[in-house]
Order: C-alpha cells, then structure tokens, then sequence
C-alpha cells in the first residue's frame, strides 16, 4: 500500500479545487499531476466530465458540444433540419458519456443463470463489447456515429496534452 495519490485521484481532486497551492498539493509530483489535467480545453472538459464525473458541467458541456455539432454539420454540407441535428448532439454525447452496456455492467460477460458470478460466455446485449447498443434514427446513425467518433479523438488529444505538459515539467526527456 502506498500513500501516495494515483494520477486519477490527483486529477479527480484538482479537478474540485480552483487553488492547486492547497495543502494536499505539497508533493510536486501530485501538483504538476494536477496541473497537467486542469486543462482548460474542450477536450478537457470532456475528460473530466467522464472521468472524474464532474456534473456541475454537463448542462454547459453539452451546450458547447451542440454548437460544435452545429459548425461540422454546416462545414460537411450535412442537410439536416435543425431538429435532427440537436439529435444528433444530444445523442452522440448520451451515448459517449454512458456508453456501459446496462446488462452485463461493463464486464461483457454474461452473468451464470441464477448466481452472481461472471460465466464465460459472451454477453447477449452488448455481443461481448461491454459498450451499450446505439438506438437511434437509421438516418441519423451514421452522423452520430461520426460525432461519437470526434468526441472519442478529443478525449484521446486531451489525454496527450495532459501527458506532454508532464513530460515537459518532470523532464522525462532526459
Ligand atoms: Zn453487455
């Protein structure tokens, strides 16, 4: 066992403290931890969103996600109503923030017939992804399946972001 706080628990604590000087943070490798995932991108955004189920910023999150919807939606020609595109916001980020398949609770095993334990057999839901179904609109799904896509490519840029400021403070290079 150690004391020292895990890079999730140091990002999940900065992500509730505006002072990143507070006590907790006397350890300089927890405090450039914190620093490098107090990112204030979009991307970020997201990431603490999913990650460190940051609530308080779901209403606004998802306000900027649908003008962000709304710009590719213009800029790839998409002949959507406005309407379907709100759809098409609302839904990619439903599913991408809570995206675990209900049935098997993210294991993507089925459960044995009348016992708790996890059998070997893939899960009939979600076929074995873990990840819950997309019900949508058919002519919706391949535009939600893009915007699904374009929020997973935020999550992974700002994880890269959050790790090459670290490098850079910790001079991993070296
Ligand atoms: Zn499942």
């Amino acid at each position: 066992m150690t004391n020292r706080r895990t890079i999730a628990e140091s990002y999940a604590c900065a992500t509730h403290s505006s002072n990143l000087r507070h006590r907790e943070y006397t350890d300089d490798t927890d405090r450039l931890t914190a620093i490098a995932w107090s990112d204030s991108e979009f991307g970020g955004k997201l990431f603490r969103l999913k990650y460190a189920n940051e609530r308080a910023t779901y209403a606004p999150t998802l306000d900027r996600w649908r003008e962000v919807v709304e710009k590719k939606a213009l800029a790839r020609r998409w002949e959507l109503s406005a309407e379907d595109m709100l759809k098409v916001a609302n839904l990619s980020f439903e599913f991408w923030l809570f995206d675990i398949c209900p049935v098997c609770s993210g294991h993507g095993v089925a459960k044995l017939a009348n016992s708790p334990v996890l059998g070997d057999a893939p899960c009939n839901a979600c076929n074995g992804t873990a990840r819950r179904s997309l019900i949508c609109d058919a002519g919706l799904r391949n535009f939600i399946l893009d915007m699904i896509s374009n929020l997973e490519e935020r999550i992974v840029s700002a994880g890269g972001r959050a790790i090459a400021k670290l490098s850079v403070k910790l001079d991993l290079t070296k």
